[in-house]
C-alpha cells in the first residue's frame, strides 16, 4: 500500500483515502470549436502510459476532498513527490536522468 502525502492537509494518508484520476498538466483545448477532431480525441481519449517517471492527478476522496498532483515512478511505485494543482513538478524524467534526486 502507498502511503500518500496530501499537500493540502499536510499529512501522510493510506492509499485508500485517494483515488488516482489519471494524468496531470492535460490542458484543455483554448478554442475547441476549432479543433479537428483529431485534436479533440486526441484530448479526450489519448493518455501517456509511460514505464518510469509519471506526473498523475489525485483526489483525496476521503479527506479534504481536493485534487493534487503526484510524481510517481509507474515500475518501482515510488513517489517523488506531491504537489498543489496549478503547481509544476520540481521533478521530472529529465531531471532525474541528469543525476538529480
Ligand atoms: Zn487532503
Amino acid at each position: 500500500m502507498l502511503h500518500i502525502y496530501c499537500p493540502y492537509c499536510g499529512e501522510n494518508r493510506d492509499q485508500d483515502e485517494f483515488k488516482a484520476k489519471g494524468e496531470a498538466h492535460i490542458s484543455r483545448p483554448l478554442d475547441p470549436m476549432g479543433c479537428t477532431d483529431q485534436q479533440w480525441g486526441d484530448y479526450m481519449f489519448f493518455r501517456k502510459n509511460p514505464r518510469g517517471v509519471h506526473h498523475e492527478m489525485w483526489y483525496h476522496v476521503a479527506g479534504c476532498r481536493k485534487f493534487f498532483n503526484m510524481t510517481r515512478d509507474t515500475v518501482t511505485y515510488r513517489i517523488y513527490e506531491t504537489y498543489k494543482m496549478g503547481e509544476q513538478p520540481s521533478v521530472t524524467a529529465e531531471s532525474l536522468a541528469g543525476g538529480q534526486s
